[in-house]
């Protein structure tokens, strides 16, 4: 079993990552390759939350991986993707040099463990 959000691989039984609370699934999709959207440059992620954005992009600076942030309503305009929902929820597209493209999976994963939006914090 396997999470889907953090890819940890669990033994028969458990249901739940412990780490992220989501239900585990028996196989984990696989991925293709990743397509560059310009030469040098690989998407990494979208995401519709702001602090996950920030957590990433804080990773990535320290780690020094070059990257890209596009943000906005309107992010399949830019794609050229002809959409009905042309101003769309905001979402935001992180990009990364691609020769680091395995790197910054890995520090996406670490952000994602140790992201707990819906925690709430401990007070003394
Ligand atoms: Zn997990």
């Amino acid at each position: 079993m396997f999470c889907p959000s953090c890819e940890a691989e669990y033994r028969e039984g458990f249901t739940e990552c412990s780490d992220c609370g989501v239900a585990l699934v028996a196989a984990l999709e696989p991925r293709g390759p990743r397509a560059e959207i310009v030469p040098g440059l690989t998407a990494l992620m979208e995401t519709i939350d702001p602090v996950e954005l920030a957590e990433v992009v804080d990773r990535l600076e320290k780690a020094s991986v070059p990257y890209v942030v596009e943000a906005g309503t309107a992010l399949s305009l830019l794609d050229g993707r002809d959409e009905e929902n042309e101003y769309a929820q905001w979402q935001a597209r992180l990009s990364v040099a691609t020769d680091l493209i395995e790197r910054a999976e890995r520090i996406v994963q670490q952000a994602r463990r140790s992201h707990r939006p819906y925690e709430a914090p401990l007070s003394s």
